[in-house]
């Protein structure tokens, strides 16, 4: 078996995932051919737009679905080969924080036992230790120790997700997989939740797989950036490189509709066709049927990722030839 360098917490490679066909329907390819790598402490940024397998790779990533096929490394181990209790201890080392902070909560459990529970399932503590735990841990993410006693509605929904965020670093995990954290909440909280997400990093070396579609969060604190279209990843780099100067018509097809919220400002020379428009293609390039400078071969040959400079790749046929 191949050793992996510790530097990197996070080895996805060549994961696919599809869908049974819901009633009738056909299969739906989630996931297709994705690999990417995180290093120990950094984020990496999993941006595109609804459906595009973002949340699946954050469900492969943390063992909740099994893979069609390829591969997850998570600090060194492969969870391809790991049984379902082995792939239990290992949640220890890797969490995972949604979405929806009241729907990951139960609402029976005042805040303090919802922090314990883990604690309970994965380590020794009990008693006045565990109880010194949580107050610890509500200390980290910026609640009051009173707030052990309430229960999951009495809090508003940043006071919600800091406790589900407690609830995932109780164990020292190394490795958090973020499934939109903020996008439920309001703008105001939203900053003080991701500042929070940026201070526990650097206090406890996490390393973060930040998946959302709001282009501020993700400049906001992601160190690279892959940007998905329906189940795979048509760019990757650098955050700072990727979005300054991104390379795949998606990407700048997304950082144009986030400029051009005011409908007043005149669209980029750039006709991109509504997704509900086009499916998604047997063959050749997943954005071909919306893409402005699409070519007869993006229609039938597949294109990979490829660097264009150091560390930056894109995956388009018309712009690696415009490159080379
Ligand atoms: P994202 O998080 O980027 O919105 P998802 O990973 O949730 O994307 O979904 C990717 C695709 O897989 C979508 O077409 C979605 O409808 C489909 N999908 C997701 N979960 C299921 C499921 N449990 N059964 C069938 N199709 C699913
Ligand atoms: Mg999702």
């Amino acid at each position: 078996m191949m050793s992996t360098p510790p530097s990197d917490a996070i080895i996805v490679d060549r994961l696919k995932k599809s869908y049974g066909s819901r009633r009738g329907s056909s299969q739906v390819v989630a996931v297709d051919d994705v690999s990417f790598r995180v290093g120990a402490g950094r984020t990496m940024g999993l941006v595109g737009e609804s459906g595009s397998g973002k949340s699946t790779i954050a469900r492969l990533v943390t063992g909740l679905i099994p893979a069609d096929g390829g591969s997850v490394q998570i600090l060194g181990e492969d969870l391809t080969g790991l049984s379902p209790s082995a792939l239990r201890a290992k949640r220890a080392d890797l969490q995972i924080v949604f979405q929806e902070p009241y729907e990951s909560l139960n609402p029976r459990l005042r805040v303090s036992a919802a922090i314990a529970e883990p604690l309970l399932l994965h380590t020794a503590l009990r008693g006045d230790a565990l109880k010194a735990r949580v107050d610890e841990l509500l200390e980290l993410v910026a609640l009051d120790a009173s707030f052990g006693d309430r229960y999951p509605h009495q809090l508003s929904g940043g006071q919600q997700q800091r406790v589900n965020i407690a609830r995932a670093i109780a164990t020292d995990p190394k490795v958090l997989i973020l499934d939109e954290p903020t996008s439920s909440l309001d703008v105001s909280v939203r900053v003080g939740v991701l500042q929070l997400l940026l201070a526990l990093q650097r206090r406890l070396g996490l390393t973060y797989l930040l998946i959302s579609h709001d282009l501020p969060t993700v400049r906001r604190i992601t160190d690279d950036v892959a940007v998905m279209y329906l189940g795979r990843i048509v760019e990757l780099g650098p955050t700072e490189t990727v979005l300054s100067n991104p390379q795949h018509p998606y990407t700048e097809y997304l950082l144009a509709s986030e400029l051009s919220v005011d409908p007043r400002d005149t669209l980029p020379a750039f006709a991109v066709r509504e997704s509900k428009q086009v499916g998604r293609p047997a063959a050749g390039c997943v954005f071909a049927g919306r893409c402005p400078i699409a070519e007869p071969a993006c229609a039938t040959e597949t294109p990979q990722l490829q660097d264009l400079a150091a560390g930056h790749a894109a995956a388009c046929l018309v712009r690696a030839r415009q490159t080379t």
